[in-house]
């Protein structure tokens, strides 16, 4: 039996708080609103929440800034330790945790668990690095001076998450920020706040300080984000979500010249050249593109495939995914779930009708799914004309999008042609091959005969309009520090 069943909906839903996490206490918004959270399998309410005013989101940079020279002042293995308590407390809390995320988000319940074990590793991951963050020491050329570095936290930060991986893209920021000792106000986005109320929860749970975290959950991101951006006391923005948003907050960044994390959209090209292992190249698409219903910023964007092998691919690859199962994720035996709102089913429909309008074939899927929840079939599409508008924006659902290329030259032209880059992925036998065309692909992730690659102990991120900045990895704290450099006179100098 699966421990799904163990959990009652009604009850871990009281369980979540619902309120405004400033400083120790869960508060409602000043003005009393409220905002309600749906069930995108079923369009049904299943929470309310405070909405923050602006008011609440000084509030609680006012109950982080109050606590931030404590704070650093702590031990790293204090906050080392905290968080490997976090990470227990999320262990013994995980079928919860999936079982919210796959509530408010939607996504099957076995990728639900599978996020509580890659989010949580973060939490693991930095309270491994919270006691390893190093500065260095030398001499200056000249022998004049002793040089030493330090790193010291940043100072009190913003974390704005997306909604697609609800548990993790908090973790990624919030684990390394409480091993640096910073402190921090969190915006979940508005679709799936629960997870990140829940989590808050947890932290305290695990003994994290009153103050350190802060949740402002709400309807209006900016009324949120704003005057917490004008404030002097901000050092830094850490934000994950879509390219034109990161850009506005870019802009309003440069006024108090704040410290930036920008993970951003993606369009990854799925390569796949004539020596590729098929198997492989079938498996790695599906999980490529169908993890998470395709609403992933790593989420294999545009198959490109050796025109010797595209018949066979695209067969193989569209008889796997009319294995898979639409429908609501709390059934374990479905294996893709509703789009987040209707809004996203909605822009999904209307890129594969115009792909289809502009010569593009059906092998399977190609409309909405069933019922009252955000369906969209799962979908693979062949002959793709080059300039489709499908190949240029981020799908951000099920559809599988396939062109054919002849030379390697042009796996790469078409590959890098976008303003994107993020996650790419090659598939190919041939290792020299593999490093020629790594080192000329402009992406920051590189999945190479692997169609899933991200891991706490790496460094993610991209380059182009697909960010900047890294997240886990040895480099994910250094995004926290800031360094100081202490030159020393050197008692020998002259001597
Ligand atoms: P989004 O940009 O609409 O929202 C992201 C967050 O920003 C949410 O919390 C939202 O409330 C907030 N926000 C929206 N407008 C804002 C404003 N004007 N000021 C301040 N905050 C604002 O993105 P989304 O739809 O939630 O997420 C999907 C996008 O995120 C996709 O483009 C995806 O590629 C990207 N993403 C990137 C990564 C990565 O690591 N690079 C990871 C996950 C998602």
């Amino acid at each position: 039996m699966s421990d799904a069943k163990k959990i009652n909906v009604e009850e871990l839903l009281a369980k979540v708080p619902t309120g405004l996490l400033i400083g120790d206490t869960w508060r409602d918004a000043s003005d009393g609103e409220t905002f309600t959270v749906e069930n995108p399998a079923t369009g049904e309410t299943i929470a309310t929440l405070a909405s923050a005013t602006s008011e609440d989101a000084i509030a609680a940079l006012d109950a982080a800034c109050a606590v931030q020279a404590e704070w650093a002042r702590t031990s790293s293995r204090e906050r080392s330790e905290i968080l490997r308590r976090a990470f227990d407390l999320i262990n013994e809390r995980a079928e919860e945790f999936a079982t919210l995320m796959t509530l408010e988000m939607g996504k099957p319940i076995a990728e639900a668990r599978g996020e509580v074990k890659y989010g949580n590793e973060f939490m693991r991951w930095f309270s491994e690095e919270a006691v390893r963050s190093y500065g260095r020491h030398g001499q200056t050329p000249e022998g004049s001076h002793r040089m030493l570095t330090v790193r010291k936290p940043v100072g009190p930060c913003l974390l704005i998450t997306p909604w697609n991986f609800p548990l993790a893209m908090a973790t990624r920021k919030v684990g390394p920020a409480i091993a640096a000792g910073c402190v921090m106000v969190l915006k979940p986005a508005r679709l799936t706040p629960l997870t990140s109320q829940y989590f808050a929860q947890t932290m305290l749970d695990a003994g994290l300080p009153a103050g350190v975290l802060n949740v402002v959950s709400g309807a209006s991101a900016s009324a949120i984000s704003n005057p917490i951006m004008e404030d002097d006391r901000l050092r830094k923005v850490s934000f994950t979500g879509s390219t034109p948003v990161g850009q506005q907050l870019l802009k309003k960044a440069a006024d108090k010249v704040l410290r930036t994390s920008m993970e951003l959209g993606g369009n990854a090209p799925f390569i796949i050249f004539e020596d590729a292992d098929l198997d492989l190249a079938v498996e790695g698409a599906m999980g490529a593109k169908m993890r998470n219903i395709g609403e992933a910023c790593t989420a294999a964007n545009r198959f490109l495939v050796h025109e010797s092998i595209a018949e066979e691919f695209a067969q193989r690859f569209a008889a796997k995914i009319k294995e898979l199962t639409l429908g609501n994720g709390l059934d374990e035996d479905v294996t893709v779930g509703p789009l987040v709102e209707s809004k996203a089913r909605d822009s999904v429909a209307a890129l594969v009708d115009e792909a289809v309008k502009e010569g593009a074939t059906v092998l399977t899927g190609g409309a909405a799914g069933e019922g009252a929840g955000y369906f969209y079939q799962p979908t693979v599409l062949v002959d793709v004309a080059h300039n489709a508008q499908i190949l240029k924006e981020e799908i951000f659902g099920p559809v599988a999008p396939i062109i054919t290329f002849t030379t390697e030259e042009e796996a790469i032209k078409l590959a890098n042609d976008t303003e994107f880059g993020l996650a790419s992925y090659l598939f190919t036998e041939d290792y020299s091959r593999m490093f020629r065309v790594s080192d000329q692909l402009e992406y920051g992730l590189l999945g190479f005969n692997s169609g899933v690659i991200s891991n706490a102990a790496a460094p993610f991120g991209g380059v182009k309009q697909s960010g900047m900045g890294h997240e886990g990895g040895i480099e994910g704290i250094d995004e926290y520090t800031q360094l100081q450099y202490i030159g020393i006179r050197d008692p020998y100098a002259g001597r």
